[in-house]
């Protein structure tokens, strides 16, 4: 995970919103999946407010032997076959892409697309979504609720937990989010009923994409894990809080979380991140140290990563009233008390085969301060503390058409700053 010339602060392009652009500078160069007006989905790269098509720069024949390759895996309609071919190609590609773009290479605005005109997909089939609980503030704070004496579960420091969610719902940004139906019992009510659920919420998680897997049986050693590693995304995970208390019990959430995942739609890779590595903060006095399968000094030292994530909610009389989207919380990736690498070695390490576009959610990213808490159910103390909104309304949980924005950014000095474009969905009425 090297800094190289790619990643120079001074770098511009030639396409001239990307220069300063707060998510896609030329230092980012993120992959996706779009549909431009006219043709069929296909892989891109965001640069500033455009679309690079990927399948029209391998048709123009411009790139050396190594990057063409790459580029005839992202042609498609799914970036599976891209996510497949691991770090080498990933980095061949995106070093002929940084040239492509730069200011004082020939200017090719017949291979660019206004994104605006553009429609994102999901940037690959996900054969299998899991999702993690490394939050720890989030983890504690939830854990207060319900059991104020011992608000971790004992396992929480030894094993990165997580269950299997449903890849089948995830949808890209944008996608509307249908308020599911479920069983739901309030304290005070003698038995269940079917319904819409009434506590609907949202969960601000990092998503972490697969690249190349793991056959049947095997394991992968922490060292390796990084090159095991796509990319990074945006993930919110619905989560409807009154069916999710009644079900999940002794299992996990079944239909509380399975009737929508959504997930900003492209890939940050780990070669644009890596001037955002840091080391894994130490652990508090007193915590063990991580098993000898999950502890690699290379991923101590540098496998965490510091992006500052946000969560804006607006609603329909925000809207109405003109009003800008009101901040939710701000916080940091930093507060994962796994690193990436652990969570894909854990995966794996019971034999379970990975693939190329599997994801993984990192579980509730949450600070310890109360201005970073990362869903409406630690906000609101389980919706015994409504929050007040700029409109005067009040919200304990999502309403309909109420709209979630996730945004995320990578700062650091000396360094270019980047984003990951957003993550947003809009509750519409049950069926
Ligand atoms: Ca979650």
């Amino acid at each position: 995970m090297t800094i190289d010339h790619t990643h120079d602060p001074s770098l511009q392009s030639w396409v001239t919103s990307a220069n300063g652009h707060a998510d896609f500078p030329i230092q980012n160069l993120p992959f996706g999946v779009f549909g431009p007006l006219a043709g069929a989905p296909r892989g891109g790269v965001a640069i500033g407010d455009m679309i690079l098509d990927l399948r029209a720069v391998h048709g123009a024949g411009l790139l050396d032997e190594e990057a063409q390759a790459a580029a005839h895996a992202c042609i498609g309609p799914s970036l599976n076959p891209f996510l497949a071919l691991g770090a080498g190609p990933r980095i061949a590609l995106r070093d002929a892409i940084s040239a492509l773009l730069q200011e004082g290479s020939d200017e090719r605005p017949h291979l660019l697309h206004r994104a605006e005109d553009c429609i994102m997909y999901l940037p690959a089939h996900v054969g299998d979504y899991t999702d993690f609980y490394a939050g720890i503030h989030h983890a504690e704070a939830v854990g207060k609720l319900f059991r104020p004496d011992a608000p971790l579960p004992p396992n929480y420091k030894w094993v990165p937990i997580g269950y299997h969610g449903r890849a089948s719902s995830l949808r890209p940004s944008g996608a509307e989010v249908r308020r599911p139906n479920g069983q739901r019992k309030r304290a005070t009510e003698a038995e269940p009923s079917f319904g819409a659920s009434r506590n609907l919420d949202y969960e601000l998680e990092l998503g972490i994409w697969v690249g190349p897997g793991n056959a049947l049986g095997t394991a992968i050693p922490i060292a390796e894990a990084a090159d095991h590693i796509a990319g990074f995304c945006l993930l919110n995970d619905w989560s409807a809080r009154d069916i999710q208390a009644w079900e999940s019990q002794p299992l996990g959430p079944f239909l509380a979380k399975s009737f929508c995942t959504s997930i900003s739609p492209w890939i940050v890779t780990p070669e644009a991140l890596a001037p955002f590595r840091t080391a894994q903060p130490a652990r508090p006095d007193g915590d063990p140290a991580p098993l000898p399968y999950l502890n690699d000094p290379a991923d101590q030292a540098g496998g965490a990563l510091d992006i500052e994530l946000e969560v804006l909610l607006i609603t329909p009389d925000m809207r109405k009233q003109g009003l800008a989207p009101h901040r939710l919380s701000i916080g940091s990736s930093l507060a994962l008390y796994w690193t990436p690498a652990q969570l894909l070695t854990h995966h794996a390490s019971g034999g379970c085969n990975l693939g190329p576009g599997d994801l993984m959610g990192s579980g509730t990213v949450s600070a310890p301060t109360s201005d970073g808490c990362g869903s409406l159910l630690e906000i609101t103390q389980g919706g015994r503390a409504p929050i007040t909104l700029p409109s005067g309304e009040e919200r304990r949980f999502l309403e309909d058409g109420d709209e979630v924005i996730l945004c995320a950014r990578a700062r650091r000095d000396g360094a270019a700053p980047i984003g990951f474009g957003q993550c947003r969905g809009r509750i519409v009425p049950a069926l």
